[in-house]
């Protein structure tokens, strides 16, 4: 039998072990500690593989969002269209600047916002549309993008499962006015710790987000509006510098990795996978299968030594924070469906071919294994 954790950062951190501890050691004899050089730098240098001109790094993807948020000046009696299937902080992130929430469901073949759904949520009050790249696949960027051009709101992209995505020749992150990215450990790009980033081509947004997280400050001692304390780290900064000149070929591992289990699971009728996007590069954040039996099954395979997770089990809409949105089972059919049948299957760079082979074969295992 194998054990397969569900995630598993070590052979990451082996192959990089020397240059991460390098880097701690330069930084425990510098001068700075916050906002400092390694920052400046991993902001250049994310910006430039992004392909924006600027990158704001803040202290959480929540911040990020929030943060963005603020510096298109959404707030109190505002509304922001948010998918459905995300986790909580997409939701969280708008009410924290006093603006609504509205869901909209997602699309029952790509698990991202249903685009077909998002003029019918827009109202006189909408500023924002906020499309989650989920699982790490690019949701539908360019007509969201003509949605919000015509009906003259801004686009906040959640990249957080998604960096090193892209559609039509361009990065995920980038389509929005100000876009937001999380570097939670677990993350495509992950630190050791919190971390998160806001992109963006436009000069004046990326002032105010890089005032807004530091007390409303560009300069020092001045402070130009009510801003937060979401600043990056040098420890962080450097890590994920480290980590950044890995991300394609971590990247490339998940996409083998997912490939293998597609053509293992092809013939399995109980399965469903989330359709990949045409024109668009997948990172497979996390490889997420469809079944009936979801609940047997996970247990199944924790008795096979296959540890799984589910993302999510309950939806925003359906959380005891979101009561007072008045929203009950059946707001959103196709995202309730969706979190009553998934399950997330073990996929992380150093994980072999061999252990998702294992994992397919135990999959089919318990669907011909005869009913006790
Ligand atoms: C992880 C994540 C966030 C939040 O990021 P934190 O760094 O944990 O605050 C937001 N949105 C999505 C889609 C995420 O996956």
């Amino acid at each position: 039998m194998q054990n397969i954790p569900f995630l598993s950062l070590a052979a990451q951190h082996d192959l990089i072990r020397d240059e991460l501890e390098q880097g701690f050691r330069k930084v425990i004899d510098g001068r700075r500690f916050i906002l400092g050089e390694e920052v400046t730098s991993f902001e250049r240098e994310f910006a430039a593989y992004c392909g924006v001109k600027y990158c704001v790094s803040v202290g959480n993807g929540f911040d990020a969002l929030y943060i963005s948020l603020k510096a298109l000046g959404v707030g109190a009696g505002d509304e922001v269209i948010v998918p459905a299937l995300t986790c909580a902080p997409t939701w969280m992130a708008v009410s924290m600047t006093g603006a609504m929430p509205v869901g909209v469901d997602v699309d029952a073949r790509s698990f991202n916002i249903n685009v077909n759904q998002i003029e019918n949520a827009i109202t006189k009050k909408t500023k924002a549309i906020v499309p989650v790249n989920l699982y790490g696949r690019p949701a539908a960027l360019k007509e969201i993008t003509a949605i919000a051009e015509a009906r003259k709101i801004f686009i906040v992209e959640d990249n957080a499962q998604a960096q090193g995505a892209h559609l039509d020749g361009k990065k995920t992150g980038t389509f929005g006015n100000i876009n937001a990215t999380s570097f939670y450990p677990t993350k495509n790009l992950g630190a050791l710790g919190d971390a998160g980033a806001i992109t963006t081509n436009d000069t004046d947004l990326a002032r105010k987000a890089s005032a807004l997280r530091n007390y409303g400050s560009s300069k020092r001692f001045a402070n130009e509006e009510i801003g937060i304390n979401s600043r990056l780290d040098e420890l962080q900064a450097s890590v994920l510098r480290i980590k950044l000149r890995h991300l394609d070929q971590w990247n490339h591992e998940r996409n083998l990795l997912a490939a293998r289990y597609r053509v293992g699971l092809e013939n399995v009728s109980e399965i469903s996978i989330p359709a990949d996007p045409r024109n668009g590069r997948c990172v497979d954040h996390l490889f997420v299968i469809c079944c009936m039996k979801r609940d047997q099954l996970r247990s199944y395979l924790g008795k096979q030594g296959v540890e799984t997770d589910i993302h999510y089990p309950v939806p925003p809409h359906l959380q005891e924070a979101y009561i007072p949105l008045g929203h009950k089972m059946g707001s959103f059919p196709v995202t309730e469906k969706i979190c009553n049948s998934i399950l997330s299957l073990p996929l992380w760079p150093g994980m072999t071919l061999e252990n998702v082979d294992y994992i397919v074969d135990s999959l089919q295992k318990f669907f011909t294994r005869k009913e006790l």
